[in-house]
């Protein structure tokens, strides 16, 4: 265990607690058949992980952020701390000994669609008493991120953390876990699924199924009222070329009662790998800046982030710097 590159002392506005992951990127026409071998059309390696893509992305857009997260003891493991330096990303990494850094194969057809293998290995081994030594990190910060990567108990100690540090606690709830449950939602002021992730919370949490390819076109009354029944105070369905859907409970912290939609921006996506971390990542820089303007101009810059991220392969590399955004949207 170790904590490369800066003393405990520092103020992070985010702090993002979550997995690492080497992509390997595969690019075909079409996916193979089962039994079937086909030449690819072109391949690449980079870093991934939806935590590390999200801590990438929310750095890009100018926050200040540590992440904390786990590798194995191995040439990924070197390639990962090499990747974050270059990035200037504070990272603290539990290594894991005996346990290789986790790897994914990510196939993308022609269409852009998306096959994915990952082991998370390493990832799940994060453990509480690191985030602990850590804690340090959480002083003065101002939002703390996580995502379903790492094991359940790790995921629920950071938010714990964060709620304790009076942090916006932030989770983005992928890919949905079978255990999670009411108790783990109470202790987040926002979390951010995609449709399928947000159909199997509420089966998960209400009981109640949803066919998720209709959310995007449930009337705004219906879908808020399905966002408060999994009672979070603040729910942002990712909506892929559809944009996202905003809804606040009375007792939010942002914007309270309200809810509205944010159109997709007009790109051309080739690739949506790491579009979901590039909004989260977005979204914790513009909820951490103290300069920055309203919660629907935080997810109005998530939904501009996210579609630019859409046009390059990859997923870390693909993440927009704060210029591109302001090159292609402007800079209000
Ligand atoms: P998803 O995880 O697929 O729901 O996508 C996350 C976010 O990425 C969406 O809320 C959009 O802001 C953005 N996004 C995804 N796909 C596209 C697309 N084809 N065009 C523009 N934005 C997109």
């Amino acid at each position: 265990m170790d904590s490369p590159g800066s003393s405990n002392n520092l103020h992070f506005s985010t702090v993002v607690v979550g997995s690492y992951v080497h992509d390997h990127v595969w690019l075909t026409d079409r996916f193979p058949e089962t039994g079937e071998t086909r030449r690819a059309l072109g391949f690449s390696t980079g870093p991934g992980g939806k935590g590390f893509n999200q801590a990438v992305a929310c750095r890009r857009q100018g926050g200040e952020v540590v992440f904390i997260g786990a590798l194995g003891d191995d040439a990924l493991a070197q390639a990962a701390r090499a990747f974050a330096e270059q990035e200037g990303l504070d990272c603290r990494w539990q290594i894991c000994t005996g346990t290789p850094t986790a790897a994914a194969s990510i196939v993308v057809d022609a269409d852009g669609a998306n096959r994915i293998l990952v082991n998370l290995a390493a990832n799940e081994l994060l453990e509480v008493d690191f985030l602990q030594a850590h804690v340090a990190s959480f002083s003065g910060a101002r939002v703390l991120l996580a995502q379903l990567e790492n094991s359940l108990d790790t995921v629920r100690a950071a938010l714990a953390l964060g709620r304790r540090h009076g942090l916006v606690t932030l989770l983005n709830p992928a890919p949905v876990h079978a255990d999670i449950d009411a108790g783990l939602l109470a202790l987040c002021d926002l979390i951010t699924p995609n449709e399928l992730e947000f159909a199997l919370l509420l089966e998960r949490i209400s009981g109640e199924k949803v066919d998720h390819s209709g959310l995007a076109t449930q009337a705004d009354e219906q879908l808020h009222a399905l966002c408060r029944r999994l009672d979070v105070g603040s729910v942002v369905i990712t909506l892929g070329a559809a944009g996202c859907f905003v809804s606040h409970g009375a007792g939010a912290r942002f914007e309270a009662g309200s809810h509205y939609r944010i159109p997709a921006e007009r790109v051309r996506a080739i690739d949506t790998v790491g579009a979901g971390d590039a909004f989260n990542g977005a979204l914790a820089a513009a909820l951490a800046d103290p300069e920055a303007g309203t919660f629907r101009d935080a997810v109005v810059h998530a939904n501009r982030v996210a579609a630019l991220s859409t046009e390059k392969i990859g997923a870390s590399l693909a993440m927009p710097t704060l210029s591109e955004v302001h090159d292609r949207f402007g800079a209000d």
